[in-house]
């Protein structure tokens, strides 16, 4: 069955914007579901509570680099991309800047685990894309549902756009060079272009700042060094961007390393820079789970909190204690491939392993490939019925939410300027979809309302 007024619904996402590129470099629109994910008001407070600690946590960690040395050297044995990053690591520090553009991603529960049905899937460090997007889907939605009034009401209200360029206004401000511009660096032939093109509207509309976008490779080719300013032509440049940067898809041109490079040794400040980058690997996220660690990182009052939306994580080769018997990581996940997920240090979906794909993978890697990778405990979300419309056709099928918590943070040398918490994110995708990502094609963009007293 079709969605009844599917036609007024694929309008309403062209008319407010809803858009990206196809393959072939067809205008289409963004999947997007016409369901709101309904959840608690307690849930809702405890996410958006979680989103200020968590980003004072990633700036400890990522400022501590011998820390993350410590745990990330041994994987890039095999990993020539996390090779290729720390390799890039300079010693001294070019600026003393950093903002953070966070996205801290959830699943939720039907039962409460730890006091809590939040569970972290993974905390995005780089490139924490849709804040854009997802408010031309609120006005989809709000076109969509404008006769059904009590429906656009609950509506959940969400600008995540405004605090994400206004964070952005403030360090290229703070960088000193009147005529210091923002650099986005993109892949070429980005499909999800809109997502940044509106961003950079409103950082130039709102703040009057001059928005560049270029590849690696083009900044390779075409940047330069003056007085350490990185400079695009004869623009320096105050702040870098990444929309890119973070697969070794990436870097298969070497003038993009040569561009990466470039950035590394400038003063520009960088969002997120190499060490906050790093500090979103899995294998951080995973060392993050291991409670002196956290102890070590996690801002004192909220330890118990953060801990409590964790999902068990491993190591390969180490030892667990799963129902009072010592277990090795690999013997569980080989005995309940079901109940785990193993992921390689990547990002923008489409990388992990599942059931009989992960079993497999996990008997033919070498110690070394996998010490490169981590076991996480699957997490079983609540599920729901939802309308999908992906490339104009509409599907109504049983899904499962992903609610990501945008964050921005603001320090110099440590000492924290700006934090909160400004937004959300959700992605819908059917249940029997074991990945995410929008961009990747699994998922669509999705919106909340309250539930005033859920159904158990
Ligand atoms: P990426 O950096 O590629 O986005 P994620 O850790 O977010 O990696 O995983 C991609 C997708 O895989 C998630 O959006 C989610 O749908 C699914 N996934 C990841 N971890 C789990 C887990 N522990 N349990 C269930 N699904 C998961
Ligand atoms: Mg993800």
């Amino acid at each position: 069955m079709q969605y009844p007024r599917l036609e007024e619904a694929l309008d309403q996402a062209a008319l407010n914007g809803l858009l990206r590129y196809d393959e072939s470099g067809n205008l289409i629109h963004v999947p997007f579901s016409l369901s709101p994910f309904s959840i608690s008001q307690a849930e809702l407070h405890e996410m958006q509570q979680l989103t200020e600690p968590f980003s004072e946590m990633m700036l400890r960690v990522s400022r501590d680099r011998e820390f993350i040395r410590e745990h990330l050297e041994p994987l890039a044995e095999s990993d020539t991309f996390l090779d290729m990053l720390l390799g890039m690591g300079l010693r001294e520090e070019t600026q003393t800047l950093q903002l953070l553009i966070q996205r801290n991603d959830f699943f939720l529960t039907d039962h409460e685990v730890s006091g809590t049905t939040l569970r972290q899937v993974e905390l995005n460090t780089i490139a924490a894309s849709f804040p854009y997007l997802i408010e031309r889907l609120m006005e989809t939605q709000r076109d969509h549902f404008a006769d059904e009034s009590i429906l656009s009401k609950m509506l959940l209200p969400n600008s995540p756009l405004e605090m994400v360029v206004d964070a952005m206004a403030k360090a290229v401000q703070s960088y000193g060079n009147a005529d210091g511009s923002m650099l986005t660096v993109i892949q070429p032939n980005e499909a999800n272009r809109f997502d940044q093109l509106g961003l950079e509207q409103k950082l130039r509309k709102k703040h009057g700042i001059r928005c560049l976008r270029n590849s690696l490779e083009d900044i390779g080719q075409n940047g330069s060094l003056k007085q350490g300013h990185l400079m695009i032509g004869n623009s320096p440049v105050a702040l870098v961007y990444y929309r890119a940067g973070y697969t070794p898809d990436d870097f298969k041109n070497p003038e993009a390393k040569k561009g990466r490079e470039l950035i590394e040794h400038s003063s520009a400040i960088q969002t997120p820079d190499l060490w906050m980058q790093l500090a979103g690997m899995k294998k951080i996220q995973q060392a993050l789970t291991r409670p002196e660690i956290l102890n070590q990182f996690a801002p004192k009052p909220w330890i118990s909190k953060m801990a409590s939306t964790f999902v068990k994580m491993h190591s390969l080769g180490e030892d667990t204690q799963a129902q009072d018997i010592s277990q090795n990581a690999m013997d569980l996940a080989n005995k309940n491939p079901e109940s785990w997920v193993l992921k390689p240090q990547r990002e923008g979906g489409g990388n992990n392993y599942f059931d009989k794909e992960m079993t497999q993978k996990l008997n033919n890697m070498t110690p070394s490939e996998l010490k490169a990778h981590v076991l996480m405990e699957r997490i079983r979300p609540r599920n729901h019925p939802a309308w999908l419309m992906v490339q104009g056709q509409s599907e109504y099928t049983s899904c499962v939410s992903e609610i990501g918590r945008y964050g921005v943070l603001l320090a110099n040398r440590g000492t924290i300027e700006l934090n909160s918490d400004c937004g959300y994110l959700v992605r819908t995708k059917s249940e029997d979809v074991n990945e995410g990502g929008v961009c990747a094609g699994y998922s669509c963009l999705n919106t909340l309302c309250l539930e005033e007293k859920r159904v158990p």
